[in-house]
């Protein structure tokens, strides 16, 4: 388990919740919905079909901006830094909005607000430059 140790502990403790260890998740099995779920065991190679009805995906907390990562300056987690307040970066005329940057809120709504920010800080970068 990767989560906090906090959170494993809730996850262990709740009495309606089995672990399955070492396993991954093969097929998403059903006709008109999920029915089951083929996993297979890591270590054994054994596979099983669990009688599901239900799938849930945990997306991971890893920001996608490695590609970034030799030109902008990002914190240890691999957010983008901002000037606070502000969309700029250390590169100049580059930008940064959204969960790039937000290793707090991410949320739809801050995204857009950010996302407007970095539009308008890009417009305005345009602008005096006479791009635009
Ligand atoms: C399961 C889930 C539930 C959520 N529920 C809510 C909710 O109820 N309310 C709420 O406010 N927020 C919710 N959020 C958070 C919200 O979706 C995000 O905060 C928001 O989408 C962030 O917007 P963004 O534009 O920064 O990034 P994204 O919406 O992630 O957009 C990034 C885009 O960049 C693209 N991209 C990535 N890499 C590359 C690349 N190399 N080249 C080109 N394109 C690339 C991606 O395909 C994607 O289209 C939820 C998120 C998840 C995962």
């Amino acid at each position: 388990m990767r989560a906090s140790h906090i959170m494993q502990e809730r996850v262990l403790r709740a009495p309606n919740l089995q672990v399955h260890w070492n396993t991954v998740t093969e097929e998403i099995l059903g006709e008109e919905g999920v029915e089951g779920v083929r996993v297979a065991n890591v270590l054994t190679g054994e596979t099983e079909i669990l009688p599901v009805t239900g799938f849930f995906v945990a997306i991971g907390h890893k920001p996608n901006t490695e590609l970034f990562s030799d030109w902008i300056t990002m914190d240890e987690n691999k957010y983008i830094k901002a000037t606070p307040g502000r969309s700029f970066t250390n590169v100049e005329g580059v930008f940064v909005c959204g969960d790039a940057q937000d290793h707090i809120y991410r949320q739809a709504v801050t995204a857009a607000g950010t996302g407007c920010m970095a539009a308008l800080d890009a417009e305005r970068y345009l602008s005096e430059k006479g791009i635009i």
